[in-house]
């Protein structure tokens, strides 16, 4: 269902132009506006979905499916060293626009414009720790 102020489905609806790669069905992918680097792509699903949450498993499961081919036409079109996938949901983790996306960001070396700052913990945690966390995780899998 399209939300009429959403901007992600106005894209989707043409009402607002966006540099189109790829479009199906289910899925529409298009160039991120700030273009954090060349080529750096949006993979969103056609029905609102504002984040991971609230993502119907088929929705998912559409989406995903396409991510290898774009990933794919991507490296071949502009030869990156690398990708970087990147989904940011809610305030906290950066999400700035609520209609769920994917981010496909080629990367070409350290300073292309995007850095994923990776702290590793230097206290030891033991594996009953870890399979605490686990556990309390598993049991609300539903
Ligand atoms: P978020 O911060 O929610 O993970 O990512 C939102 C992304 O949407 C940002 O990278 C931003 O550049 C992009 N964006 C915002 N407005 C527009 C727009 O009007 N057109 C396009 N193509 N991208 C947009
Ligand atoms: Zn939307």
């Amino acid at each position: 269902m399209k939300h009429d102020d959403c901007l992600f489905c106005k894209i989707i609806a043409g009402e607002i132009p966006s540099a189109k790669v790829y479009e199906d069905e289910n899925v529409y992918a298009f160039l991120d506006i700030s273009q954090v680097t060349t080529g750096h792509t949006l993979v969103i699903p056609k029905v609102h979905t504002v984040d991971i949450y609230e993502m119907d498993e088929n929705v998912a499961s559409k989406i995903f499916t396409t991510v290898p081919k774009i990933a794919r036409a991507m490296k071949t079109a502009f030869k990156p060293a690398g990708l970087n996938i990147l989904n940011n949901n809610e305030v906290a983790a950066g999400q700035s626009v609520f209609h769920f996306h994917l981010h496909l960001i080629p990367r070409y070396n350290k300073e292309d414009g995007f850095n994923a700052k990776w702290i590793t913990r230097n206290d030891e945690i033991s594996q009953e720790e870890l399979q605490d966390m686990a556990n309390n995780i598993a049991k609300e899998i539903e």
